[in-house]
């Protein structure tokens, strides 16, 4: 069976979720969902990063320990999961003994290959962000390119690692394997800073204590981003021979933000080099999302509460304006406007109306229940053969990452089997003698349904169940397949609907 291990970045506790998480997370969670119902052995990872100066800070601030504050923070983390409803396998914590432990033998295994050494560093140093800088990469001189805060200048005794050894391997390994790093544009951007050149990398500190300490020399922690990167092997117990997921590795994708790129397709797998580790398969970096065009940020205070929006417009719907609305890989506006119009044009207006106006014809004019015939009208074989087709062009968009075509492939189906009700008039022929040719319009319009159905499923699970459960079918679509369901619905002798409550709503602003 084909393995698919995906991730998404291990979040920053320092501030509560906001709407930047949950996009993250809901994109990882439709890939690894569609996955498993292609018949995939899945691991979807996610987790919490909790060390650091920053944490160590926080935590002082609320006169509480770091890790009682990092508990507090991960509740919330684990929280947004369940109301997103991410589907992970596993949840790693960069304050558990297994990522400790891994963390400490990735260490050692870099130091013994001679690419660690002791030495003096003096730099500019952005705390929240963790990050050293040169002076050329700050803005204005002064300022984080990150997040535009000033960098204080640092020295301290530090453990470096050879990252410019390997920078000229991962410049290659990049040159040679365009899609290890992915979209284009940042390929392009790494490229160009790997040109410039590339010095060792600081990473450990002896200024503060909250972090994983470094193999024999307890004076220091490990730096927080290595000790961060480390969770993608920690996650599934990659030193532990005998763990079922260590076959996992190498990950076939880290989701990511583009912020957090450079770490991502440089540092790891130049760390991962260094160790004689395999690289990740893809470094995808998906955009920001923008409020009103604005970045959010917490000195703007505009950041958006998931917790709010699945309340105030149910879980599926964020998850449906989120995949669909924004080209995946670019920057994306979020608004509740756009999020209402979208919903209420695809789902309410086009798939919601062709679910309810097929359901009740078929109750009206068949008391719910229809025999398999065959289906010899040209009209109707179109409609079958267009939608039977969707499942393979989405297949593409999902290959490519092509988020956003998914949806718009669904609802041109949507649109085609509503054209066709306006084109047959069933109500017409139902008052005619011609019942089998009134069977073949309707059945023909569930097997488009089905197929709506089955493919939305990623994108919405929750309201793809309920649309399955009117089809007729009891079937939990988290536990079974594509191709399982497909051959289901096909195959039965009798198509009986259950008539229930339509789960798309109109929403109002
Ligand atoms: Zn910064």
């Amino acid at each position: 069976m084909q393995t698919y291990y995906i991730t998404t970045p291990i979040y920053y506790i320092n501030a509560q979720p906001h709407i930047g998480h949950s996009y993250t997370s809901i994109i990882a969670d439709i890939l690894a969902r569609f996955r498993r119902f292609q018949g995939n052995k899945v691991f979807f990872l996610t987790g919490t990063d909790e060390h650091g100066q920053k944490i160590q800070r926080a935590a002082e601030e609320q006169g509480c320990s770091p890790q009682e504050f990092a508990d507090d923070m991960v509740a919330s983390f684990k929280k947004m999961g369940e109301a997103l409803h991410i589907s992970n396998d596993d949840f790693i914590r960069t304050t558990e003994e297994r990522h400790t432990k891994t963390v400490q033998k990735l260490f050692s295994l870099i130091k013994e290959n001679n690419d660690i050494y002791k030495g003096l560093y003096t730099g500019l140093y952005c705390v929240p962000c963790e990050s050293f800088w040169s002076q050329t990469q700050l803005e204005e001189k002064k300022y984080c390119p990150d997040c535009s805060r000033e960098v204080e200048e640092l020295s301290e005794e530090t453990y470096f690692f050879r990252l410019s050894k390997y920078a000229p391997i991962i410049q290659k390994h990049i040159k040679e394997n365009p899609s290890f790093c992915e979209p284009e544009w940042k390929r392009n951007e790494i490229l160009a800073r790997l040109e410039e050149g590339v010095n060792d990398l600081s990473v450990s500190r002896t200024t503060f204590r909250w972090g994983i300490p470094v193999p024999h020399d307890d004076d220091h922690v490990i730096y927080v981003w290595f000790d961060a990167l480390i969770n993608y092997l920690s996650g599934i117990n990659y030193f532990d021979e005998n763990s079922p997921c260590q076959p996992l590795w190498p990950a076939d994708l880290h989701l990511i933000g583009k912020e957090i790129a450079w770490f991502h397709a440089v540092i790891w797998p130049c760390m991962l080099m260094s160790a004689g580790i395999p690289l990740p398969q893809k470094v995808f970096s998906h955009g920001w999302l923008t409020i009103g065009g604005e970045k959010m940020s917490k000195s703007l205070g505009n950041s958006i509460d998931p917790f709010v929006i699945t309340e105030k417009f149910t879980t599926d719907a964020l998850r449906y304006y989120l995949s669909s609305q924004i080209n995946f890989g670019s920057d994306g506006d979020y608004s509740e406007e756009k999020l209402v119009q979208k919903y209420n044009a695809d789902l309410a207006n086009c798939i919601g109306n062709l679910l309810n106006r097929t359901v009740s014809m078929i109750k009206k004019y068949f008391n719910c229940s229809l025999p398999r015939i065959e289906i010899e009208d040209n009209a109707c074989q179109t409609l079958i053969t267009s939608s039977r087709q969707l499942s393979k062009k989405i297949e593409e968009s999902y290959h490519t990452l092509s988020l956003h075509e998914i949806s718009k492939a669904i609802n041109e189906v949507a649109d085609a089997s509503n054209s066709f009700i306006v084109q047959k008039e069933p109500w017409k022929v139902a008052k005619t003698d011609n019942e089998e040719y009134l069977q073949q319009i309707m059945l023909t319009l569930l097997y488009a349904i089905a197929e709506i159905t089955l493919n939305l499923y990623p994108l919405i699970p929750t309201s793809a169940q309920k649309m399955w459960e009117i089809l007729g079918f009891e079937d939990r679509l988290a536990e079974s397949t594509y191709n399982r369901l497909q051959e289901k619905y096909i195959n039965q002798q009798k198509w009986k609907v259950v008539p229930g409550e339509i789960p798309f709503p109109r929403l109002e602003l």
